[in-house]
C-alpha cells in the first residue's frame, strides 16, 4: 500500500532502458559506481551490488576513451548476470568528443547524463552540448541534464548577477543561484528539444548541497515544466551527515508529490559499502509510504525502564533476519515488504505500539514479569518466556508470513 495523500506532479513518462522514469510510474531509486569505469570487473561487481541491493538504474563515469570503450563489455556482463539494469553515462568536459567517436559503445548506455555547466565554454558551450544531443537522438537515447551548481554555467551566472545588481532591490546570492541553476536546466532543455529531441527524452536535475536551496529549487521548476525530475542533494556527505541531509531534502518535495526518481550521494566510507546510498533512498520513500522495499521493524530506544539489552539484540537479529530472508521471501511471498513489525522494550508502551503492528513482541522490562506478549493483528496471542524467545518470535513470525502472504 503506498501513501495516497501524496498528489504526484504529473510528469512526462521517459523510457530508460526497461525502467520507466516519470508518469504515473513509481519513483525509480539509482545510484552511481565510484570504480574506474575502464576497470571492467571491478565495475561491473560494483553495478551487480548496487542493482543486487535495489538500485533500479546504476550510473558510471565515461570520463575518457578507457571508459567508453568499457560500456559493451560492462554491459554484456551485466546481462550475462541475468540482471537488466540499465547502465547510464554520465559525461562532462569532452563528452561531445567520446559521443562522436564512439556511437557503438555509447549505444550499449540506455542514458546520458550531460552537464551543461561542464560542456564548454562560450561558443563552443551550444556547440558541444549539440553534438551531443545529436547522438543522443541518433541513438535513440534520452538524456538527464543535470546541473549542479558546484558546475554551473559561469556565464549564466555572471547574467544574472548583472541583471540582479541593475535592480532596485537586489535578491541574495543564493537566490539568484537558485534562479541560474533552473535557468541552466531549463534553457538547455529547451535547446535540446529545438535540436531535434522530445520532451519524453529529457530528464532534469538541479542539484545543490544546502537542503532549503535544493528544495526552494525543484518546488519552483516543479511549476515551470513537465520534464521528469530527478531528486538529489549532491555532496550530502557521509555516515549520519548525509543521510539525515538528503532525508530533510528529499522528504519535503516527495511529500508535495515532486520527483520521478532519486539518488542519495553519500560519501562512502573506506572500505564500506556503496550499496549503503541505495538502503537509505530506500528507507526514505518507504519512511514516507510511498514504496515499501521489505518489512518494517518498529523498536524503542530502551531507557532505564530496560532490564537488559535483550531486546535491542532482539530488534537488531529480527532485522536482520529479515534483510537475510529477504531475497527468498520477495519470491514466495508477494506483498511481504509491505509487513508491520515491532520489537518493545517494556510494558509502558510495548502493547499498544505492538498492537499497532501486523505482529508486535513487548519484552518484559526492570520489575516486571520475565514474560514476552507477542500481538498478531492487534491481538494478544500468546506469551513467550525463557531462554529462546529470539527462535521462537522467529517461529511465529514465518508462520504468520507463511499464512498471510503465500
Ligand atoms: S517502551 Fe519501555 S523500554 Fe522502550 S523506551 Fe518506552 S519506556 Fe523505555
Amino acid at each position: 500500500m503506498s501513501n495516497s495523500n501524496i498528489n504526484r506532479r504529473k510528469s512526462n513518462e521517459v523510457k530508460v532502458g526497461n525502467v520507466f522514469i516519470g508518469g504515473d510510474n513509481p519513483i525509480v531509486v539509482q545510484s552511481m559506481t565510484d570504480t574506474n569505469t575502464s576497470d571492467i570487473e571491478k565495475t561491473t561487481n560494483q553495478i551487480l551490488e548496487l542493482a543486487k541491493a535495489g538500485s533500479e538504474i546504476v550510473r558510471v563515469t565515461v570520463n575518457d576513451a578507457d571508459a567508453i570503450q568499457a560500456i559493451p563489455y560492462i554491459k554484456d556482463n551485466i546481462q550475462k548476470s541475468g540482471l537488466n539494469i540499465p547502465l547510464v553515462g554520465d559525461f562532462h568536459f569532452n563528452g561531445h568528443i567520446l559521443l562522436n567517436k564512439y556511437q557503438s559503445e555509447a549505444a550499449h548506455l540506455d542514458k546520458f547524463r550531460i552537464n551543461p555547466g561542464n560542456v564548454g565554454k562560450k561558443n563552443k558551450k551550444d556547440k558541444n552540448f549539440t553534438t551531443m544531443i545529436e547522438a543522443a537522438c541518433k541513438l535513440d537515447k534520452p538524456v538527464r541534464i543535470g546541473v549542479n551548481w558546484g558546475s554551473l554555467d559561469q556565464e549564466l551566472l555572471a547574467d544574472k548577477l548583472d541583471t540582479n545588481n541593475n535592480l532596485n532591490i537586489p535578491k541574495s546570492l543564493d537566490e539568484v543561484m537558485c534562479e541560474a541553476v533552473i535557468a541552466s536546466a531549463l534553457e538547455n532543455a529547451k535547446l535540446a528539444e529545438t535540436i531535434g529531441m522530445s520532451n519524453n527524452k529529457i530528464i532534469i536535475s538541479c542539484k545543490l548541497s544546502k537542503v532549503n536551496m535544493l528544495i526552494d529549487v525543484y518546488q519552483k521548476i516543479s511549476k515551470m515544466c513537465d520534464y521528469a525530475l530527478h531528486l538529489g542533494l549532491t555532496e550530502a556527505g557521509s555516515n549520519e551527515r548525509g543521510i539525515v541531509y538528503s532525508s530533510c531534502a528529499l522528504g519535503p518535495l516527495l511529500l508535495n508529490g515532486i520527483g520521478d526518481t532519486i539518488r542519495v550521494s553519500l560519501t562512502t566510507d573506506i572500505n564500506g559499502s556503496r550499496s549503503k546510498e541505495v538502503d537509505v533512498a530506500k528507507l526514505i520513500l518507504q519512511s514516507l509510504g510511498i514504496r515499501y522495499f521489505l518489512p518494517d521493524v518498529t523498536s524503542c530506544p530502551g531507557c532505564g525502564r530496560t532490564s537488559s539489552d535483550y531486546f535491542q539484540k532482539l530488534a537488531f537479529d529480527i532485522d536482520q533476519y529479515i534483510k537475510d530472508s529477504m531475497p527468498v521471501w520477495k519470491k514466495n511471498y508477494p506483498g511481504v515488504e509491505n509487513l508491520k513489525i515491532s520489537v518493545m522494550g517494556c510494558i509502558v508502551n510495548g502493547p499498544g505500539e505492538s498492537k499497532h503492528a501486523d505482529i508486535g513482541i513487548s519484552l518484559p522490562g526492570r520489575g516486571e514479569n520475565p514474560t514476552a506478549p507477542v500481538y498478531i493483528d492487534g491481538e494478544k496471542k500468546v506469551t513467550l518466556k525463557g531462554d529462546n524467545i529470539t527462535n521462537d518470535f522467529k517461529k511465529i513470525l514465518i508462520n504468520y508470513i507463511d499464512n498471510r502472504f503465500r
